[in-house]
């Protein structure tokens, strides 16, 4: 607490000052002047000389710790140093004042940049970043962390079901107690299934905010759902392999013994063993070129493909087939569909996939459509090329639209199977849209039919 300086304190200080000064001289003067000997008005004089000293003295330390004290209020309130003190030591007083303040601003300049740097680190770290305080409140949530577990609509991260489940709670009571870090793999259930794994780290000395534990998630749903992708297209690959092949080893045994005589049981036979070498060959050809089509799926297309031509010729091949169904073909290829950078032979395997399954999805004597049209830039969406396929067959049931796209997921996988399909055709047509930045839209009414739109960026190749 500073006490108020009244009007009269200066004065009364450089008065206290002068007579500290001329005190001990004038008791002196005065003893002497009593014992005669110096005259009393000798002493008088000196007495007077001794007092107006004093008073210049005061008023000189006074000044100039006056001068002092300004110094020092400006170098904490950061300005350069004005008027300083007139005596030596005070002056070296202030200058020393000075710099030590600047040096200490510089320092606080540095830890506040390096602060704000952490914070900035943290906030753009990719995984989620939480610190709880010792009670295992959120103190600190980075933005991914809020991004995650923000609730579509919510303007605040809801970390409950997160902080409630069992195993991480007690990681995290074992953290607050001093404990080891460690981590913890938590599945939370809802909004949509996710696989975490969360690293708890205990913070001793905590944080200068409260937080105490850290707890640094990483989401590993992605990847448990690739590897559950591949281990299930091994197993179905495997499966759809292995039941031709059974097939054909029970018929050459057929064959061989009881069926060894019998000729038209041989003929017929024959003919089947022909079909499952069939499936067999298709199936490995569209494993392969589905493998083929995954790796070149980072590098874009080079090449020049002619949507027109290809969907053209592409159904011209297909006339038997159609024929054979008593069904009828309707192109419909607007003007202005020019030549793009694609590659022609996906592309064409693109158009072939679609016509086949309106081929044998479609209904005998029904209609397949092709339409074939540019599209105008939309938002995001560069100008482009979007091609129609539709039949009218029994269309597919809602849910499972989403899924057509893997591989080997079929509606019906029996009917899909007799009539000759891999179960693979979408997914290769969805992979190689990727690899083009294209897309696949399907939209199908039970009992009505369905279409199949792919979209492609129209890049037109340069002409030399
Ligand atoms: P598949 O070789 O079985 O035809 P696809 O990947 O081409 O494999 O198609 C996956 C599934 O999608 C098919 O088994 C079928 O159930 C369904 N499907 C595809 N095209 C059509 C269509 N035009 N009409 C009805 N269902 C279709």
């Amino acid at each position: 607490m500073t006490r108020p300086e009244g009007p009269g304190r200066p004065a009364l200080l450089v008065a206290g000052t002068a007579a500290a000064i001329a005190a001990a001289p004038a008791a002196i003067l005065a003893a002497l002047a009593a014992s005669d000997a110096i005259l009393p008005q000798t002493a008088g004089w000196l007495a007077l000389g001794l007092a107006v000293a004093g008073l210049l003295a005061g008023l000189v330390w006074y000044r100039d710790l006056e001068r002092l004290a300004r110094a020092l209020a400006r170098a904490e309130a950061g300005r350069p140093p004005e008027d300083l003190p007139r005596l030596p030591p005070l002056r070296r007083v202030a200058e020393a004042a000075d710099r030590l303040a600047s040096s200490i601003r510089a320092r606080s300049q540095e830890v506040d940049s390096l602060s704000r740097a952490a914070v900035r680190i943290v906030e753009g770290l990719p995984d989620p970043l939480i610190v709880l305080d010792r009670e295992g409140r959120p103190v600190t949530l980075n933005a991914a962390a809020r991004e995650c577990f923000t609730p579509p609509g919510a303007a605040t991260a809801d970390l409950g079901a997160l902080l409630r489940h069992p195993a991480l709670r007690a990681a995290v009571d074992r953290a607050a107690e001093g404990g080891a870090s460690e981590s913890v793999a938590v599945t939370l259930p809802v909004p949509v299934e996710r696989e975490l794994v969360v690293q708890v780290i205990g913070l001793d000395p905590p944080l200068p905010d409260g937080g105490r534990i850290l707890l640094v998630l990483s989401d590993r749903t992605r990847e448990r759902r690739i590897e559950q992708m591949r281990a299930d297209f091994i197993a179905n690959a495997n499966h759809e392999l292995r039941t031709p092949l059974a097939s054909l080893i029970g018929f050459i045994e057929t064959l061989r013994g009881p069926a060894a005589d019998d000729r038209e049981a041989q003929a017929r036979f024959l003919g089947i063993m022909a079909e499952q070498a069939q499936r067999m060959s298709r199936l490995i050809e569209d494993m392969l070129s589905l493998s083929r089509i995954e790796m070149s799926e980072h590098t874009p297309p080079k090449g020049e493909a002619d949507l027109v031509a290809l969907v053209r010729r592409t159904a011209e091949a297909l006339e038997p087939r159609i024929a054979a169904r008593r069904m009828r073909i309707e192109l419909d290829l607007a003007e202005g569909v020019r030549p793009i950078i694609a590659d022609s032979d996906q592309l064409a395997q693109v158009i072939a996939n679609l016509l086949d399954n309106a081929v044998k999805y479609g209904r005998d004597g029904g209609r397949i459509g092709i339409r074939l049209a540019p599209t105008p830039p939309a938002g995001a969406r560069p100008a482009g090329i979007a091609l129609a396929v539709s039949d009218d067959g029994p269309g597919i049931p809602r849910q499972h639209i989403p899924r057509l796209t893997e591989r080997f997921y079929r509606v019906d996988a029996a009917r899909s199977r007799a009539i000759g399909g891999t179960g693979l055709g979408l997914a290769i047509v969805k992979h190689i849209l990727n690899r083009h930045r294209g897309s696949l839209e399907i939209a199908s009414e039970e009992g009505k039919g369905s279409t199949f739109t792919v979209w492609l960026p129209a890049t037109a190749p340069e002409r030399g």
